[in-house]
């Protein structure tokens, strides 16, 4: 298997220096040079399998020649070993025809563990044979951090430095991150937004000679083994509902693009998705794009669902190459002038192309936290904010086919958001027994401003040292 970039000037590269690189030498993000397929036998063949047999079915069309399927088998045997629930990632009947995928089982209670447990893995595997040390730079909106951070920690091969908008992501969130003691973790508060975290990661990519000296990687939904692995739990849901017999819709609670992008990934693959809903906040960049077909930048809010504030949505660009054609010199045109203007108008072609599959919807605060009532009230479920997102777009939402099902992701579990659940149902969702300790550990962070360039020389520091 070999990747290409979506701004088509960098080389091809194998999986594993697409897994390595995160971002491509060009500026682009890696994408598969022709996408695997499925048939309906073997998606069929899905439904009862245990949750990492499927993983490293799928995630194994990715890895190709790179990773021997023996050793991938493995390796995803132990990843969602890490999982609290036997089925992984399992399925809950809110009402007919409508279900929560609940994906945040994991360590850290947010659906980031699903591929950040995987992905720490194959960094090992792949690291270990060549005996280097990489340093991963990820910035975060709340829970990729502490995915990374829980996965990554006290590995030998890896160093991790996670920067987060300081006071703008949940104590819960902040705590998964700054409690980890190893040597090889270092949590940088950023006064300024997750777009500057984002804008600062990039610069440092940007930064070659930077890069080379602390042999940067990262782990941000811009690398392609993220999107690979978060691809699997649509065959592994979609199959137990009936596919590929029967077609299913997902409704995505979206930020940077990155899980509905999977959802995508899912579909070339052969997966029988009717439609994708990109649900959003009051950071409506997605919405707005399918909607008008301009991608516009604006500016950042503060949301109850604080891992979907984000007016950049990275993976954007994949989905852009993919609606072109695949014209690389047309992708790099339209997201360099991007960076300098803020805009891009979808040419009318490739926005047709997009809205076959996907449509977006906004949601804001008054929507989020009633949904979170009403959810409890008739269902008895408490959800996130995130996941009250999505489902509120979920309800808004009339299918192309009513008895097709609807999958509502569910991104994080309640107790890490917990003074907004209660705010807003009035329960304070209790913690579960794999996060009751966290409160009680101690924290350790460096507060830093949003600049690039003061990040660098910390990260200079904690490299030597
Ligand atoms: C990261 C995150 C999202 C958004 O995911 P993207 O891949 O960035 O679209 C949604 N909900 C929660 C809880 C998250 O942590």
């Amino acid at each position: 298997m070999k990747y290409v970039s979506t701004r088509g000037e960098a080389p091809g590269a194998d999986f594993r220096t697409a897994l390595l690189a995160g971002l491509a030498p060009d500026g682009g993000l890696y994408v598969p040079e022709a996408w695997p397929t499925f048939s309906p036998g073997e998606i069929a063949a899905f439904a009862g399998r245990p949750y990492a047999e499927t993983a490293a079915a799928v995630v194994g069309r990715f890895t190709g020649d790179a990773i021997d399927p023996a050793a991938l088998a493995k390796i995803c045997a132990e990843a969602y070993a890490t999982f609290n629930h036997p089925a992984v990632t399992p399925l809950t009947q809110l009402a007919p025809g409508r279900f929560l995928l609940e994906l945040f089982h994991g360590p850290t209670l947010a659906f980031k563990d699903v591929a950040m447990q995987l992905l720490a893995r194959l960094y090992d595997h792949v690291l270990a044979r060549e005996g280097r040390t990489l340093t991963i730079v990820c910035a975060t909106s709340g829970d990729t951090g502490g995915a990374a951070v829980e996965a990554f920690r006290g590995r030998s091969n890896i160093r991790i430095v996670a920067l987060f908008p300081d006071g703008r992501i949940s104590s819960v969130q902040r705590r998964y991150m700054t409690t980890a003691d190893d040597a090889n973790v270092a949590c940088l508060a950023v006064d300024g937004t997750f777009d500057d975290c984002q804008a600062m990661l990039k610069e440092m990519f940007r930064d070659t000679q930077f890069a080379r000296a602390v042999d940067l990687t990262g782990v941000n939904s811009i690398n392609w083994a993220r999107i690979a692995a978060q691809s699997v739990y649509y065959f592994a849901a979609a199959a137990a509902l009936g596919a590929p017999h029967r077609k299913v819709a997902f409704t995505v609670p979206t930020g940077n693009f990155g899980d509905a992008f999977a959802g995508f990934a899912a579909h070339r693959m052969g997966l029988p998705i009717e439609r994708i809903v990109a649900a959003v906040n009051g950071n409506d960049i997605i919405a707005r794009a399918f909607a008008g077909g301009r991608y516009a930048r604006g500016e950042v809010r503060a949301t109850q669902s604080p891992a979907m504030d984000i007016q950049v949505a990275s993976n954007f660009e994949r989905l852009y190459f993919e609606a072109v054609g695949r014209d690389g010199a047309q992708t790099a045109r339209a997201f360099r002038a991007f960076a300098a203007q803020g805009t891009i108008d979808i040419p009318p072609q490739a926005l047709e192309a997009m809205r076959e599959l996907l449509s977006g919807e906004a949601v804001d605060e008054t929507e989020t936290a009633s949904v979170i009532l009403s959810t409890l009230n008739e269902t008895g479920n408490l959800v996130d904010p995130h996941t009250a997102v999505g489902l509120a777009a979920a309800l808004r939402t009339t299918q192309d086919n009513p008895t097709t099902p609807m999958v509502v992701l569910s991104t994080a579990h309640p107790a890490k958001f917990p003074e907004t659940v209660a705010a807003a149902a009035g329960v304070v969702p209790p913690a579960p027994r794999w996060a009751a300790d966290l409160e009680a550990r101690p924290e350790r962070f460096e507060k830093a401003p949003a600049d690039a360039e003061a990040a660098k020389a910390y990260i200079r520091r904690f490299v030597r040292a």
